[in-house]
């Protein structure tokens, strides 16, 4: 099977398909929306592992760690530094560019999404998330948060008893290595299923014409976000990766690029953990019991992506509604973009509601989510690129801190 399907025939088929799937998307939107059930199934498979996969690998993960509290402190300080810099980088970015300049036109709908979130409050998007009355219904939601901390709580249950744990460390231990057998089967699929995921996405959007349209009508702010990522993605990661894991950025992006094609296609952070897992315990030879803690909790509450988006976003509407924000504002927009990116899940377009809270924090109408929502769904993929991206650089970054430097082989 490795053979057959070996690394670089995956890599070479999924850049195929990423072509392909923009080529169709674009030329023949019909034919690409009835092709989209190849990605659907392809979306499916994924959501199918990933929930056992969460459970299994966090489990482990603590029963084998034994002290979850410096792992778990040195992840959090991870997670909340680099957000806490693409945040920064977004305030900068949208400030220098000023994309709401000559403001809009203001059509004033407040999307469904966004009302029905009308009264969100930091309470809900963070403290009652994380532990579920019913955790079968949170499967069923496709809640990641509660199913993390349960699975938290159980390994350090199974840690404390000791001796007596032996047969459910065996237990998982074969559990997650089925599942990761499965993840590889699935991962055959993923040329096909990028192809379809991206052009069905284009022909919905009209064709390739229409999207280039779309972008170009609000020309300046997907600038501001591309920028802002860009600088984030490009520079300010792969320099972390450097300096704190003294790991080849480019090497580990070769690892990592099935993951970060699917982050690309899917716009789900949790959708692509499979993949993620798979690339930065397999192939970057992270040490499993880091990655597998780190991973699932940093595709759930760590989204660089989100929360620099989240400060272009809410400081261009304020721009495209002539509200000058203040530098107190500006930290305001800091602090709750921060917490409103660690909220949101790792869905599409979860992003666009927890903004609310950012909009709320400042003062700024809900109805300003309008301006950006047309093109919501084409940043989401660029948002969603960086935040696989920064859970594959914590990983490496907190591996090197627990275990020092990389074991090759
Ligand atoms: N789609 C993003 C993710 O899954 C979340 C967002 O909407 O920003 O990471």
């Amino acid at each position: 099977m490795k053979k057959l399907f070996g690394e670089h025939y995956l890599i070479i088929g999924i850049i195929l398909g990423v072509i392909l799937g923009v080529l169709v998307g674009s030329l023949y939107p019909v034919l690409s929306i009835k092709l989209g059930f190849l990605g659907t199934l392809f979306l499916n498979a994924l959501k199918m592992i990933v929930l056992p996969l969460i459970v299994v690998s966090i489990t482990l993960s603590i029963m084998k760690v034994g002290n979850l509290g410096s792992l778990g402190l040195k992840t959090l300080f991870y997670y909340l530094i680099t957000t806490g810099i693409a945040v920064f980088i977004g305030i900068v970015v949208v400030n220098v560019i000023h994309p709401g300049d000559g403001g809009m036109a203001l059509t004033g709908q407040m999307p469904d999404i966004v009302s029905a979130k009308e009264n969100i409050s930091l309470i809900d998007v963070l403290l009652l998330k994380f532990v579920s009355p019913n955790l079968f219904n949170s499967a069923e939601e496709f809640e990641i948060l509660p199913l993390i901390v349960a699975s938290i709580l159980f390994g350090a249950a199974f840690a404390s008893l000791g001796k007596e744990n032996k047969v459910i460390v065996e237990v998982f231990t074969i559990l997650d290595k089925a599942i990761m057998k499965i993840v590889r089967w699935i991962m055959i699929f993923t040329p096909i299923g990028i192809f379809s995921l991206i052009a069905d996405r284009i022909g919905m959007a009209g064709g390739g014409g229409a999207v280039i349209e779309l972008a170009m009508e609000l020309g300046k702010y997907v600038l501001s976000v591309v920028v802002g990522l860009s600088i984030h993605g490009f520079i300010v990661l792969p320099i972390i990766l450097l300096l704190f894991a003294k790991r080849n950025p480019l090497e580990y992006v070769q690892n990592l690029s099935k993951a970060l094609l699917t982050a690309f296609s899917t716009a789900s952070s949790s959708a692509t953990l499979p993949l993620t897992m798979e690339g930065v315990i397999d192939e970057a030879k992270v040490t499993p019991k880091v990655g597998k803690f780190v991973l699932p909790l940093g595709a759930t509450i760590n989204m660089d992506g989100t929360a620099l988006y989240e400060a272009v976003a809410v400081i261009f509407i304020a721009q495209s509604y002539g509200i000058e924000l203040g530098m107190a504002e500006m930290v305001v927009v800091f602090f709750t973009a921060t917490l409103a990116a660690i909220g949101a899940a790792g869905i599409p377009e979860a992003g666009l509601v927890t903004m609310v809270l950012v909009l709320q924090a400042v003062g700024l109408p809900l109805e300003g989510v309008g301006l950006i929502l047309a093109i919501d769904w084409l940043l989401d993929r660029f948002r969603t690129t960086v935040n696989v991206w920064g859970d594959c650089i914590g990983a490496a970054v907190i591996d090197r801190f627990e275990n020092g430097d990389v074991q090759k082989g």
